[in-house]
């Protein structure tokens, strides 16, 4: 990281999410992605950047989301005419993965849960940055455990020490739909049926009254709710 760069991450810490974003866009142009799941946090960063200038947007599909997340990506396309850039996973490890375990492997095994984020989500995330500088993720502090050491700005040292933005690191989960309300961003519809966390549909479910937002990710393990592409795999 160059040193005005530097100079630069420390001030935007207490920046308001737009201006990161500009930051970001104006810093790195071509170099710099939204990583997107469709989730309410990336559909208000992308709401935000449309209204500064093109930014290029990327995605994991594991090839498990749910058809609503596959409606709103074509959304996406249409009201902010952008091109999605989709990472898939790599064939011959996935068909490897299907052939010894099934396809289901995720319920069965913590390590087989893990293989499966592991081919579907983390290689190819590794793929979508390689050729950038930055990347945009919609992580906030209060989302979870990992989480709350969250800046707005941060070297990636998990993939090459690139920058990662977080421009709603501060942000809480009232002030995300405050914004979406206010300003009509289109949400994935699963968000009306008790979802408050959105990631493969076999993994997701919506979660029940006094539950963790994230309680529906995973929920037949203990402890994490990460898949590993912000911890490294772990
Ligand atoms: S969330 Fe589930 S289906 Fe998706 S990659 Fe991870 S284990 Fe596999």
């Amino acid at each position: 990281m160059k040193m005005e760069t530097n100079w630069e991450v420390h001030a935007l810490q207490g920046e308001p999410a737009e201006r990161v974003i500009e930051w970001a866009m104006k810093t790195f142009g071509e170099k710099v992605a939204l990583a997107s799941s469709f989730q309410a946090e990336d559909m208000v960063i992308l709401h935000m950047a449309s209204r500064i200038g093109r930014i290029r947007v990327f995605t994991l599909d594991t090839g498990r989301l749910p058809q609503e997340t596959y409606e709103l990506m074509d959304k996406v396309r249409e009201l902010y005419g952008v091109e999605v850039e989709v990472y898939f996973p790599d064939t011959a490890r996935l068909e490897e993965m299907v052939k010894k375990y099934g396809v289901n492997l995720f319920y069965r095994d913590p390590s087989l849960r893990r293989l499966c984020c592991d081919i579907r989500k983390v290689e190819p995330l590794r793929r979508a940055l390689k050729d950038l500088r930055a990347w945009i993720t919609g992580l906030r502090r209060d989302q979870w455990e990992t989480r709350r050491t969250v800046s707005k700005v941060e070297v990636d040292r998990i993939h090459g020490n690139i920058l990662k933005v977080n421009p709603l690191a501060d942000w809480t989960w009232e002030m995300v739909w405050d914004y979406i309300r206010k300003n009509d961003v289109p949400v994935n519809k699963l968000y009306s049926m008790g979802y408050t966390s959105i990631g493969c549909a076999p993994c997701t479910r919506p979660i029940r009254p006094g539950e963790h937002p994230r309680a529906g990710r995973w929920w037949w393990e203990m402890g994490s709710k990460e898949c590993g592409i912000h911890t490294g795999g772990e």
